[in-house]
């Protein structure tokens, strides 16, 4: 459980997989490629899409696409994209991430248009100085909030800050399938609040590889020759695409019972422990803990057979995904309680 990530393919999959027609995606030959392009694409409503072999890539290709070197992209304090991907966005494309302040990823309206730094009279002047800001970008689920699910009315509250200053919205969307089956908000739904989406198929969906940037045709053809710079064009990529194809089309509403069943964790670390985890707080898959010490809850939970990981040195992260079943998290909330109400570390617990 320690992540998502950990899921491999199953059977259905291997085979469609094996059965892959392909041919080289560096010519755009390749059919099983073009086919999960053009389907995805299809679901969140844009134009086109690209496979891309990781998530990172699918960030830092898709916020390039919207800022040159030299300006800047906005994103939440806790985000993926300032977290976690080894500051590509700087270190590749040039480009300034700036941190806006976040309550369990969500950044408000306001918050987000005191920051947005854009030049009224169209740059030069006085503002010659100034970095620009050129893009916000949104993670959802945001993984380290416990997989919060976006509201429709919040993101289209930054699309009215944001348009009308000409600051174009990405979305890293890595689990935007968990925040479709959480919210009840459609893909396409969540696909008109964006100019470009990085999803991976390669999280909760369990396909092995691969995520795709979605956005205009006009772009892609762009973010094709970035993918190409960065060494990520693929030949007879379609055998891996194969699975994604597989997993897009049988794996996105089964997401549900992920949710269940880490809704079920949740409750039980509750009960053994109340106030290390509200559950209400638990939307999608993932179900984010406060213990006395993560390394010794981490070694204890491993003894038990439950593989975790911890975000901080008291908070540790639970997932749920396709290769976890109704048994396995029976088993998991059991050891798991058992060792938080005995995690010695902790003060008394709140009334
Ligand atoms: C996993 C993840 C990514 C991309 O990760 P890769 O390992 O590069 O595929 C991006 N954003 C979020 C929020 C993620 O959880």
């Amino acid at each position: 459980m320690r992540s998502d990530t950990v899921t491999k393919p199953t059977a259905d999959m291997r085979r469609a997989m094996a059965d892959a027609e392909v041919g080289d995606d560096v010519l755009g030959e390749d059919p099983t490629v073009i086919a999960l392009e053009q389907e995805v694409a299809g679901l969140f409503g844009h134009e086109a899409a690209m496979f891309v072999p990781s998530g990172t890539m699918g960030n830092n290709i898709a916020l390039r696409l919207l800022a040159e070197p030299g300006t800047e992209v906005l994103a939440d304090n806790d985000s993926h994209v300032v977290t976690y991907e080894v500051g590509g966005l700087a270190a590749i494309g040039g480009v300034q991430t700036r941190t806006v302040t976040s309550r369990r990823g969500v950044m408000s309206a306001p918050d987000v248009a005191a920051q947005l730094r854009v030049d009224p009279n169209g740059g030069g002047g006085s503002n010659y100085s100034r970095v620009e800001t050129r893009a916000l970008a949104i993670e959802n689920t945001h993984v380290r909030s416990s997989g919060r699910a976006w509201r429709l009315a919040e993101l289209e509250a930054l699309v009215a800050v944001t348009e009308p200053a000409g600051v174009a919205l990405h979305c890293d969307g890595a689990r935007i399938w968990n925040a479709s089956i959480a919210s009840g908000v459609g893909l396409a739904q969540y696909g008109r609040c964006f100019a470009t989406l990085s999803v991976c198929l390669s999280k909760g969906l369990g396909a092995p590889v691969g995520s795709l940037v979605v956005a205009s045709e006009d772009r892609i053809l762009v973010a094709r020759r970035l993918r190409r710079q960065m060494g990520g064009a693929m030949r007879q990529v379609g055998v891996i695409a194969a699975g994604g194809l597989h997993a897009v089309r049988h794996h996105i509403d089964r997401l549900a019972e992920d949710h269940a069943r880490a809704r079920a964790l949740a409750v039980a670390l509750a009960d053994a422990r109340p106030g290390c985890v509200d559950p209400a707080d638990v939307e999608s898959n993932i179900v984010v803990f406060e213990v006395g010490d993560s390394a010794a809850l981490l070694a204890e939970a491993r003894a038990g057979g439950v593989l975790l990981t911890a975000i901080s040195p008291t908070v540790v992260r639970a997932v749920t995904h396709l290769d976890v079943d109704d048994v396995q998290i029976a088993t998991a909330s059991a050891v798991l309680s058992r060792i938080v109400a005995a995690d010695s570390l902790r003060g008394p617990a709140p009334t």
